[in-house]
Parts: structure tokens; C-alpha cells; sequence
């Protein structure tokens, strides 16, 4: 019985629909998934649907945008009230931004005399939590980049002439609204932050747990954040970080987290958060 609660569908920069999604977890014979989507919980809903269809679990989430001492990191949020107001506020902030960053980096692009609208940017994105990936995109089809990666080396990425820093929000305030909106917070692939040291004061500041399984974490780092959760009291997640087809190619069925790892989640959530328990769907467990 294993689960995957990295998973991005177009509601940010995935491609797939929650549909598919819920479709492929089934053929890769998941029992649970997780919707993490950028800044947004605008998918879960359909998700869950798709899921209870297909007799998948489902985790309703999402990975906010954080910093912490000037690096930035991936927070992701499980459990949480997708209805809770405070969530729902700060994530339309968060969208409002992402499209004036979008708006400023097409700007940009538009100065260098490159064939691209706005409106086809948004048009492509066809979602509220826009980022890089879709101006890349649209840099595709407008002929001037044949690839994701040279959108990006080209223009899109820190120092290039399109980039445009993003807001973030704090990483402490973030664990804050995660909690507050009944969720558990869980540091995403700490292998790219690289700031190992900055793990001891997201756990003063009531971080859950830590990515230890994802895509780009080799078996010895994995087990090296293994270590860090356990001396640290922390959960042990995983997922794939599948973007459908944004990332070259889609990555779902390439983690498989043991069920048990969910369990331990209720367990910490039974005791933050009692109300927030759901229970098991019957039947399979
Ligand atoms: P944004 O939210 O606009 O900052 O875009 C972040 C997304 O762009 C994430 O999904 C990253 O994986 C992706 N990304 C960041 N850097 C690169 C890169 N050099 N090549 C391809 N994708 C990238
Ligand atoms: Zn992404
Ligand atoms: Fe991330
Ligand atoms: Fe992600």
C-alpha cells in the first residue's frame, strides 16, 4: 500500500487535469494521494472527487512559496480546511502577486522584442497560481526557445534579463497558517534548499515533518533526512513532484511512500489537531 504527497496538477504548474491524475495514481496502484499545488488548493476539490471515484484516498494540500533567512523554501501543507478564510485570504494574495510578477516578466520579455503577449501567457496558464514554467511555454510556441531549460538558462531564471524576484511569504508565518488552517507543515525537498542548519528553528517554530522521498533525493540522502526526522520528532513524507508533462517527462509512480507514513500523520493530527481527523475510508485498510 503505498501513497505519492507531491503531485501538481494545471490548477499551478502541472499539467495534468485531477482527473488524469487521480486516473495515473490508480494505474500506478496508489492507495492515497496528495494535491500540492503552488499557492493554491483551487484543485483539491475536483481531486477529491476524482480520488472517491476511483476509491483513492485523498489528502487535500498545497507547497506555499516560502523564505527563511533569505532562502527560499518549499512549505507543504497537509490536512488542511480548504474552506478555513485565513488560507483562502493569503492564497489570493499570493495569485495576485504571481500574475503581477508574470505581467512584469512579459514586460521584460516584450522590451527584448520578443514575440509574446500577456495574453497568451495567461491564456496558456489558464490557472490563477501562473509561474516561469508557463512563460516558458509560450516562449516554445512562439518559436523563440525549443525547450523548458533554455527558456529558463535564456531568460527565465534568477539574474536573466526576464526574472523578477518573487514574493514570498515567511517561513514561519507559513507553518503558523498551515496549523491554523488544521494542517501539518512539512519542509519539501530540503536537498534543494541546502541549508540543513536552518532545520532546528523550523522545528522551534512547530514544523511537522520533512520531505525525505522525493525525485531528486538520492537513496543516501534520503536516508540522511531519515536521521535528521527522527532526531528531530519529525514525520517522514515523500512524493514525486510530478508536473506532468512541465518537467520533461511525468515522474508520479517514481515514489512510492508506505501507507504507515500516512498513519503517523493522523497520529501527530489526532493530537494538534482532533477535529481535523478523517476518517479511513472503509473497506481496503
Ligand atoms: P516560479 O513559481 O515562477 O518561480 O517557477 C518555479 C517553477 O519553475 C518550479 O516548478 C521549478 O521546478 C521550475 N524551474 C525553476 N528553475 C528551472 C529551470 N532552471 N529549468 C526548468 N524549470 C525550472
Ligand atoms: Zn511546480
Ligand atoms: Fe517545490
Ligand atoms: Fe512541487
Amino acid at each position: 500500500m503505498y501513497t505519492d504527497l507531491h503531485l501538481h496538477t494545471h490548477f499551478s504548474d502541472g499539467t495534468y487535469t485531477p482527473e488524469f491524475l487521480a486516473a495515473e495514481a490508480k494505474r500506478f496502484g496508489l492507495v492515497a494521494i496528495a494535491l500540492t499545488d503552488h499557492d493554491t488548493i483551487e484543485g483539491c476539490d475536483r481531486t477529491q472527487v476524482a480520488c472517491e471515484d476511483l476509491g483513492i484516498e485523498f489528502v487535500a494540500a498545497t507547497e506555499l512559496t516560502a523564505e527563511f533567512k533569505g532562502t527560499e523554501m518549499h512549505l507543504l501543507g497537509y490536512f488542511i480546511d480548504t474552506k478555513h478564510h485565513s488560507l483562502l485570504q493569503e492564497m489570493a494574495r499570493f495569485q495576485e502577486v504571481r500574475q503581477n510578477r508574470i505581467r512584469e516578466m512579459v514586460a521584460r520579455l516584450i522590451a527584448l522584442d520578443l514575440p509574446i503577449t500577456e495574453e497568451a501567457v495567461f491564456t496558456l496558464a489558464n490557472c490563477n497560481s501562473p509561474g516561469r514554467p508557463h512563460i516558458a511555454r509560450a516562449l516554445i510556441e512562439a518559436k523563440v526557445c525549443r525547450s523548458v531549460d533554455e527558456a529558463f538558462e535564456r531568460f527565465l531564471k534568477k539574474n536573466r534579463p526576464a526574472w523578477v524576484p518573487k514574493f514570498k511569504i515567511d517561513a514561519v508565518d507559513a507553518i503558523a497558517l498551515i496549523h491554523e488552517a488544521g494542517g501539518l507543515a512539512v519542509l519539501a525537498h530540503p536537498l534543494l534548499i541546502r541549508r540543513d542548519e536552518l532545520i532546528p528553528e523550523l522545528v522551534e517554530a512547530k514544523l511537522d515533518g520533512l520531505e525525505c522521498y522525493h525525485t531528486r533525493h538520492t537513496p543516501s540522502i534520503s536516508e540522511h533526512y531519515e536521521l535528521l526526522a527522527d532526531q528531530y520528532g519529525l514525520l517522514v513524507t515523500g512524493g514525486s513532484d510530478c508536473h506532468g508533462m512541465n518537467k520533461g517527462k511525468p515522474l508520479i509512480g517514481s515514489i512510492k511512500l508506505p501507507y504507515e507514513n500516512i498513519r503517523r500523520m493522523k497520529s501527530r493530527l489526532a493530537v494538534s489537531h482532533p477535529s481535523r481527523l478523517v476518517p479511513e475510508p472503509s473497506g481496503t485498510y
